[in-house]
């Protein structure tokens, strides 16, 4: 779908019925309706909110921060405009770890990337060590990450 200020209607009809779709054959919680996704589309002003970069007039994906293998619910408040080059990446990441990477690659700090990291518990100063090094602090017990995030494979930069 392309981001501009008028959306068209049926397009978001269609959306909405595709991730409902999806959602329901993973028997995650939650149905959208074409409005929610309306306005959950325009509150990113038409930024990749991962990124940041700019989607005016280009395509853009709707991403589930907490994807709906881990358990994310088909709600708006876990949706969030994802440039394709993002979403391609974050696969089946978790938020967090997906967080830290765009940090990495990026330099930038969304505010999604920020929300991600408080949401997680993740301190700003040890977010690069966490997951620049491999992080074996993630398997300590006291960790809220600790058994959430795969063994890593990849590395930056790409
Ligand atoms: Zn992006």
């Amino acid at each position: 779908m392309i981001y501009q200020d008028l959306l068209d209607a049926g397009l978001l009809a269609s959306y909405a019925a595709a991730l409902n779709s999806r959602a329901g054959g993973a028997h995650a919680p939650g149905r959208l309706t074409a409005e929610e996704l309306r306005d959950r589309i325009l509150e990113s002003g038409g930024r990749c909110e991962w990124c940041g970069c700019s989607l005016v007039n280009a395509a853009f994906e709707l991403d589930h921060i907490l994807s709906l293998s881990r358990g994310g619910a088909n709600k708006a408040s876990n949706l969030v405009l994802s440039c394709p080059d993002c979403n391609r990446k974050k696969g089946q990441k978790h938020p967090a770890r997906f967080a830290a990477e765009i940090h990495l690659r990026t330099g930038r700090k969304t505010a999604l990337v920020m929300r991600v990291f408080e949401r997680y518990g993740i301190e700003p100063a040890r977010q690069n060590a966490l997951f620049a090094a491999e992080a074996p602090e993630l398997e300590k017990p006291n960790n809220p990450l600790s058994g959430q995030l795969e063994p890593t494979s990849y590395s930056w930069p790409e």
